[in-house]
């Protein structure tokens, strides 16, 4: 399989149907040993600062791609391979996740 990152149908999504980023807490945790929908997100295009769990879904077919629901800019991409997970995060400029106390 090649890298979906480099299909740029993967990105095609625009306006449309989409859920919040609640919709990323059973693949994501798949890779992440905590809740990521909880950790801060910045974003790339505008500086908005929130939860993953504020931003826009779109999905499921090839991928899900998360937008930044002040800009739209693309925050998070995550296609899901039959034996890999691409995890594209270029439009983060930091994700803070809480741990312990
Ligand atoms: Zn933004």
């Amino acid at each position: 399989m090649s890298d979906p990152f480099t299909d740029e149908t993967a990105v095609a999504y625009e306006d449309g149907v989409y859920e919040d980023g609640n919709a990323l807490a059973g693949p994501l945790s798949e890779i992440f040993a905590v809740d990521i929908t909880a950790a801060q997100g910045c974003c790339t295009g505008c500086g908005a600062t929130g939860p993953i769990a504020r931003l826009r879904v779109y999905g499921p077919a090839p991928g899900l791609v998360a937008r930044c629901p002040e800009c739209g800019q693309v925050v998070l991409r995550l296609v899901r391979g039959p034996d890999s997970a691409w995890l594209d995060l270029r439009g983060t400029v930091s994700l803070r996740i809480r741990l312990g106390e």
